[in-house]
């Protein structure tokens, strides 16, 4: 199957209750023992994995990541977070990334979770953001116990082949390979070793043979301990690092985006520029426990191409199983989990600024309606995040007539983005200096300088836009500047009916103090800074053809009248932002020089990086979308933490993607 055709959609567990045991249909065994599952749980993942005392050992702050095969009911998941209560410490944090090929529907997980009501309060915090049964990374986190979860919803092999990271012990669950082979294979194992370090631990329930060769083949030791009640025997171990490969990869393994992943401490780091991308790394790394100096040039935050009255945060479905698509969704999901969970903490209501009641998008043409028709019938998108509405439907979800039907994307809504930034900077770890413009970096003693400020930093984040162009470490980026206007469009008590933001070829938000936001043109060409009335006309035109009963509604005016927004969006050419560590240019041109020349060959070194140097950036008109996410990809890159997109997603957003590309294109006749 290529890349990127269409996936077949997720098959969720399908569960036989008998006797309130949930059995599996697929695998025909049981989720959990039936004589006691936590204590199986316990004694096999939890103590063989050494647990209790690797954590009671532990004292400094910094994370630890558990991962599984099969989370299923999430007995393995609720057992560990339980001892995790009981012995985290301060500036501790737990990972547990867990692959699931047949994720529980809602309503089984539900049901499971009753059978065990001393997790009661663990299981509806889970619960409150168990994601859509979608393919892919979900990342879900809980602050308040100092843990964050990484659902992986595919197959196992497939899912670590994907995740980028360091395990430091592994529970092996999944049914027994006499009745699951097809997971227990050498190529997991691989996966297992190459996720590995020195420390790393496993333990499994199973004793057989097959499992027991293919782990000791990829560099574990391997010792039969005594199983869980009426089992025998049970396999537990730890991974040697002199069996890890050597750090070079071919062609084809794309060395030129490689990292090592490894744990690393809190430290201090500046970021440079408080928009929505800079806001939200400061916030993702301030929550690891790093001290945040977060610098910006104008004398007030978020107002550059963050500083639209309202915004959306959407995705546009695909049928297509590209790491783009995946990147473009994952990104709306995860942001909108994150919005609400920053404005819940900072106690700010929806309502005035903010509202995820869904997004409306308009079937507004032909060819809008057949593409979702197409995305309605391929059964890609589940209930749980889509709607599919006919005229009717969004005439009764509006309010007012419309001719066309639409999709609803429930997970959506609209913010006033500053908002959302004022909320992230209360963190008592970052500190805001504003009128503080970024004009010299500098490195020594393996620490960054910026312009005379006395101390150094162990890492800096580029989320300045156009103005990283002006850094010799940046000055290779191809950024484009675009131009948006929005409009303002006067309320009247009719337009205030509008409850959802609506995307049709524009868009329009519902009333926020006294207007509504439709916007938005698109000019790459164009360097005015001042609102135009071509511009204005272009917005009403679009929102009068898309919407005529809404356009009524309005109280337009005198287009000299109206007020409006002119922003300079930072887009990249292939659409997607740059995300992720800077690459020493000279280096990086010499050590892959000539690799198209005889690329399966050879083998190379990974990507030549300046230390502690990274950007977010380029994520033109989708920055609300984008930028909780990719804050979370800088902070897993800084502190050795897992992913929470797939690996061709990290590439795919790599900041030495064009340097590749333009090496790649030397080997081509012009
Ligand atoms: N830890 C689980 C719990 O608490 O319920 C028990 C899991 S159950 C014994 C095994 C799980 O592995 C099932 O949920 C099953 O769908 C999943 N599984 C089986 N084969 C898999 C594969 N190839 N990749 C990922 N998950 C798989």
């Amino acid at each position: 199957m290529s890349q990127d055709c269409q996936k077949p959609p997720l098959e969720p567990a399908r569960i036989d209750w008998q006797d309130a045991t949930p059995v599996s249909v697929q695998f025909a065994d049981v989720y959990f023992s039936r004589d006691d599952g936590e204590a199986e749980t316990r004694y096999v993942f939890l103590e063989q994995n050494n647990l209790p005392q690797r954590w009671a050992d532990w004292q400094s702050p910094g994370s630890f990541t558990i991962a599984e095969t099969g989370f299923g009911t999430g007995l393995n998941f609720f057992c560990a977070w339980e001892l995790w209560q009981q012995q985290r410490q301060p500036g501790q944090h737990l990972h547990f990334v867990s692959v699931e090929k047949f994720p529980l529907q809602r309503e089984d997980l539900d049901k499971a979770c009753a059978l065990r009501p001393q997790f009661a309060p663990l299981h509806q915090t889970l619960l409150a953001q168990y994601p859509p049964l979608i393919p892919g990374l979900h990342r879900l986190h809980f602050p308040a116990e100092q843990l964050t979860l990484t659902l992986i919803f595919d197959d196992a092999i497939e899912g670590f082949r994907r995740l980028d990271g360091c395990v430091d012990a592994w529970f092996l669950d999944g049914f027994a390979p006499a009745r699951n082979p097809q997971m227990w294979q050498p190529a997991l194992f691989a996966q297992m070793a190459r996720l590995s370090h020195d420390c790393t631990t496993f333990a499994t329930f199973t004793a057989a043979g097959d499992v027991k060769r293919g782990l000791r083949d990829v560099g574990f030791t391997v010792e039969k301990h005594p199983g869980y009640g009426r089992k025998r025997d049970m396999l537990k171990g730890q991974f040697t690092a002199a069996a890890k490969t050597a750090s070079a990869w071919k062609a084809s393994d794309a060395p030129w985006f490689r990292v090592d992943y490894q744990p690393r401490p809190p430290g201090t780091v500046a970021i440079v520029g408080a928009g929505l991308a800079g806001c939200c790394a400061a916030y993702a790394l301030a929550q690891r426990g790093w001290q945040v100096h977060l610098l910006e040039r104008n004398a007030a935050i978020a107002n550059q191409a963050s500083g639209n009255a309202t915004g959306i945060t959407y995705a546009k479905l695909s049928l297509h199983d590209t790491a783009q698509n995946r990147y473009y969704i994952g990104a709306y999901l995860y942001a909108c989990r994150f919005i609400r969970q920053v404005f819940e903490s900072a106690q700010v209501a929806p309502g005035q600024d903010w509202q995820l009641n869904g997004v409306l998008q308009l079937a507004y043409d032909a060819d809008e309606q057949q593409a979702q028709e197409k995305l309605r019938t391929s059964g890609l998108w589940p209930g749980d995040i889509v709607d599919w509405l006919d005229a009717d439907a969004t005439t009764a979800r509006l309010g007012f007539s419309t001719t066309n039907g639409a999709v609803l994307m429930k997970n959506g809504g609209w913010l006033n983005p500053a908002t959302l930034c004022h909320a992230l900077l209360r963190h008592p770890r970052i500190q805001l200096s504003t009128n503080t413009a970024l004009q010299q970096l500098k490195r020594a003693d393996e620490r960054w300088y910026i312009n005379d400020l006395p101390d150094g930093y162990d890492a800096v984040i580029l989320a300045n836009t156009f103005d990283a162009l002006q850094l010799p470490q940046a000055d290779h980026l191809p950024l484009r500047r675009i131009r948006g206007q929005v409009s303002h469009i006067p309320a009247t008590p009719a337009s205030s009916i509008l409850q959802h933001a609506l995307n049709y070829d524009g868009y329009i938000n519902p009333v926020r103090n006294g207007f509504h936001c439709v916007g938005a043109t698109f000019q790459p060409r164009n360097r005015n800074p001042e609102l135009q009335m071509d511009d204005h006309r272009e917005n009403l035109d679009k929102l009068r053809e898309a919407l005529p009963a809404l356009a009524e509604m309005l109280d337009i005016g005198a287009v000299e009248q109206l007020d409006g927004r002119v922003g300079f969006r930072c887009q990249t050419p292939d659409y997607l932002p740059i995300v992720g560590p800077l690459p020493d240019v000279a280096r990086f041109q010499q050590q892959y020089a000539g690799f198209h020349l005889n690329p399966a060959k050879q083998t190379y070194p990974p990507c030549p990086l300046l230390p502690g140097l990274y950007i977010t950036t380029g994520f033109g008109a989708k920055g609300i979308t984008g930028a909780p996410l990719a804050a979370e990809i800088l902070a897993s890159y800084i502190s050795g933490e897992p992913q929470p997109v797939d690996r061709d997603v990290v590439f795919a957003l790599h900041p030495a993607r064009f340097l590749q590309r333009a090496l790649k294109r030397q080997g081509r006749p012009d």
